[in-house]
Formats: C-alpha cells, sequence, structure tokens
C-alpha cells in the first residue's frame, strides 16, 4: 500500500500525477490519493471578497485562520474543484475512483481547535472562531470497504471533530496519518519542489537521504508550510511506514520518480 498526497501550490501538474497513478494501479498496485488545494482556495477566497487570513504561532507555524464562512469556501474548493477535477481525470484515464473528504464516514477526526494563539505585531493574541484541528484518529472502515470492491479512494480535508463539526486539518499529517493507520508501505508526499531543500529556494541543495530517527533535527531547513510536511513524515516513520520520501509533482511521472528515490528519502 502506498500513500500518495499532492499539495496545492502553482506548478503542481496533475495530469501527470493522475496518468502515473492510473498506470501504477492498472498494474495491480494499492494506492489512496490525498490532495491539498491551498493555491486555488486563496484564490477563489480572493474573487469572493473573502481573502485569506494567515497567522504564525507563538512557535512560528504559520496556518491559514478558518472562520466559519473560511472554511465553506475551503470546501467550495476542496472537496468540489480539486477534487471532482482529479476524480474526473482518474475516470477518464480507466480508474474507478471515488472522491471524499474527511467528513465522510468520519475518515479522518480530531479534536476541533476553536481558539488560536497568535503572534502579530510582536504581540501574542488570540483569536477565537477557528474551524481548525489535527487529525488524531484516522477510521478505515469506508476506505477498506472501497478498496476491497475495486475503488480508489480520492481524499481530502476537511476532517470531523469529534463532535461532528467539520475542522480544516493539515493535508500532509493527515496523509501521514492514514499511512500509520493502514501500515503503508511508503507515504509520498508531492508538491512543487525536488524535495527538501538545505538552502530554500535554491534546487540544487537538495537534501538526497534523511535518516528516519533525525528527521526532526531537519525542521530547521524548512520554513512555513514546508515544517508540516517535515513532522508529518516524522509522525509517519515513528508510526511505523517504511519510507516518506518528499518529491517534485511539476512534470514527468511524478509517483514512480519519487519511489525511485529522486527527492529526499526518509527511511
Ligand atoms: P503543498 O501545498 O504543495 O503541499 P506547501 O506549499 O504546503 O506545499 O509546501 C511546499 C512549499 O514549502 C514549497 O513550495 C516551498 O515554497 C516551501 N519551502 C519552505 N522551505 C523549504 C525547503 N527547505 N525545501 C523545500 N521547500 C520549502
Amino acid at each position: 500500500m502506498i500513500v500518495v498526497k499532492v499539495g496545492g501550490s502553482a506548478g503542481i501538474d496533475y495530469d501527470a500525477v493522475c496518468a502515473d497513478l492510473a498506470r501504477r494501479w492498472k498494474a495491480g498496485e494499492k494506492l489512496i490519493l490525498v490532495h491539498g488545494g491551498s493555491g486555488e482556495t486563496n484564490r477563489v477566497a480572493e474573487a469572493l471578497g473573502h481573502p485569506p487570513r494567515f497567522v504564525t504561532s507563538p512557535s512560528g507555524y504559520t496556518s491559514r485562520f478558518t472562520d466559519r464562512q473560511t472554511l465553506e469556501i475551503f470546501e467550495m474548493v476542496y472537496c468540489g474543484k480539486m477534487n471532482k477535477g482529479i476524480v474526473e481525470r482518474l475516470q477518464r484515464l480507466g480508474v474507478n475512483a471515488v472522491g471524499l473528504s474527511g467528513l465522510d464516514g468520519r475518515i479522518f477526526e480530531g479534536r476541533h481547535k476553536d481558539s488560536v494563539r497568535i503572534v502579530e505585531d510582536g504581540k501574542t493574541k488570540i483569536l477565537r472562531g477557528d474551524h481548525t484541528g489535527t487529525v488524531e484518529k484516522v477510521n478505515t472502515g469506508l476506505i477498506d470497504l472501497l478498496l476491497g470492491a475495486g475503488y480508489l479512494p480520492v481524499l481530502t480535508p476537511p476532517a470531523s471533530s469529534y463532535e461532528g463539526v467539520a475542522i480544516n486539518v493539515d493535508g500532509d499529517r493527515a496523509a501521514a496519518a492514514l499511512a500509520v493507520a493502514l501500515k503503508a508501505d511508503a507515504l509520498l508526499l508531492l508538491s512543487n519542489v525536488p524535495g527538501l531543500l538545505r538552502a530554500f529556494p535554491d534546487e540544487s541543495s537538495l537534501i538526497r537521504e534523511i535518516p528516519a530517527a533525525d528527521v526532526e533535527s531537519y525542521l530547521e531547513f524548512a520554513q512555513d508550510r514546508m515544517k508540516k510536511k517535515v513532522l508529518g513524515a516524522a509522525e509517519a516513520v515513528q508510526g511505523g511506514v517504511k519510507r516518506v520520501i518528499f518529491g517534485d509533482a511539476r512534470a514527468g511521472e511524478p509517483i514512480s520518480a519519487a519511489l525511485d528515490g529522486a527527492g529526499t528519502v526518509v527511511s
């Protein structure tokens, strides 16, 4: 079993990802796709007059502040345009894909964080009304049912809180939790960079290998959202996933290239 997470940043070639995925699926490999949609969500939110608000936590993590209206725009893009766009590509390639969010069947479940501590103008503040959280539990029943019947699951945030409220969760860490729950052989985190770069954005500074036991010490090289990928990788290998690969989804055969070791391999 291989869990593939493809991001939502500019430059990602979804046609290339889907073609590679379809080829491997038809050859008999078991795969699940998890996707993001941040770039498109930002564009749609701007167009709807509700631009994204990014906040920084006291420990330096950047995240999207998700009020109710933002959550609704997020769902329109992630569960609608992005998810159905990917499912349509796979259907055209002859793969019977089923697109679901983490709310459906409570596939991704976690605690709802209603308030968030942020640093703004050098001051620490508390913002309420946030619809975010972290995946703590993966309910694999529906996934097992789909895979057993020959469907390829295409999953996306949001997740469900324990109370059944939709929460915005990080897709990389959700994919990591899924890979652990399914005892996946590999987790691929594909984005618009060749892998983890020692000196971002210099693409020649690609880090090729990270020993599983040391992955957290590589957090210092990751800025912004790349930090979540490194954290997700740490969670996956600690949870028993043998290989996590940060790979490039901009062209070619992104899944096959990553499995051949083209990006940053954590093992
Ligand atoms: P996605 O939405 O594709 O999952 P993100 O935008 O969340 O991806 O994270 C990938 C981004 O992280 C890259 O596009 C890059 O701008 C940024 N980044 C920060 N630090 C690094 C680093 N050390 N190596 C690679 N990318 C980095």
